[in-house]
């Protein structure tokens, strides 16, 4: 039976929700009329935050990471996160229009035609999982979170999710006050930025422990 649960990095004070149906996902979100197949969710083009940007220059690895993001060709550097978009096969996409898309419920039907820059065909996700951002890590989609067991510690789940993500975008608005009285961004100065959140302590959060739930009742369907 599939299982979700939480999975910490208490030494970056981060974490991530794995959920076991996404190794063989049936979920529409998971649909891809792409080349790439098996993607899951990972249409999704991440944006890379100060925070995230922060975990990786405190190690090789995750420097190493970081000169991944910003090579990708469809990388955009802003001054306070980068964005890594991927692919979008947009010829497919309008001609799937053309023929009178599904009723699906899904109004971004681009989804199905695309993929992030770091999603392997049939393997998932190329980068650790310490270095994703937070919506890679603790995303779950409806159709998962309406065949739980356990309903009750399902909504601890999305509660603990939304504290965290208020905890990230007040430590992203510190970043930048911090970057901004040094006169410092990406597009500016990366490398002078980079030194500068090198220099500045990792705030650790916290997790709390959850309860292990299981997913119940999902068919299984090529993605
Ligand atoms: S969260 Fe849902 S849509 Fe995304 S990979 Fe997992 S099962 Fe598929
Ligand atoms: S970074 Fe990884 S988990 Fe996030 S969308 Fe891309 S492939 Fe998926």
């Amino acid at each position: 039976m599939d299982k979700i649960y939480l999975e910490r990095y208490e030494y970056l004070g981060y974490a991530r929700y794995i959920c076991t149906s996404c190794n063989h996902c049936t979920s529409k979100m998971g649909i891809s009329y792409c080349s790439i197949k098996m993607r899951g969710c990972c249409s999704y083009f991440p944006k890379f935050e100060l925070i995230d940007i922060h975990r990786m220059v405190k190690s090789v690895d995750g420097l190493q990471v970081l000169k991944r993001i910003v090579d990708n060709p469809g990388t955009v550097i802003y001054n306070y996160y980068l964005h890594a978009k991927g692919y979008f096969d947009r010829e497919g996409y309008l001609e799937y229009l053309k023929n009178g898309p599904e009723d699906d419920g899904i109004k971004d039907k681009t989804i199905f035609f695309r993929a992030c820059p770091f999603v392997k065909s049939g393997y998932g996700c190329t980068l650790p999982p310490v270095y994703r951002n937070y919506v890679c890590n603790f995303y779950i989609c409806d159709e998962v979170m309406s065949n739980v067991d356990k309903k009750e510690v399902m909504q601890q789940y999305i509660e603990e999710r939304s504290r965290y993500a208020r905890w990230v975008e007040w430590e992203n608005m510190s970043l930048e006050r911090i970057l901004s009285e040094h006169h410092l961004n990406f597009r500016c100065d990366f490398e002078g930025t980079i030194k500068l959140l090198q220099e500045i302590p990792l705030d650790i959060y916290e997790f709390p422990a959850l309860e292990e739930i299981n997913v119940i009742g999902m068919n299984e369907k090529d993605a």
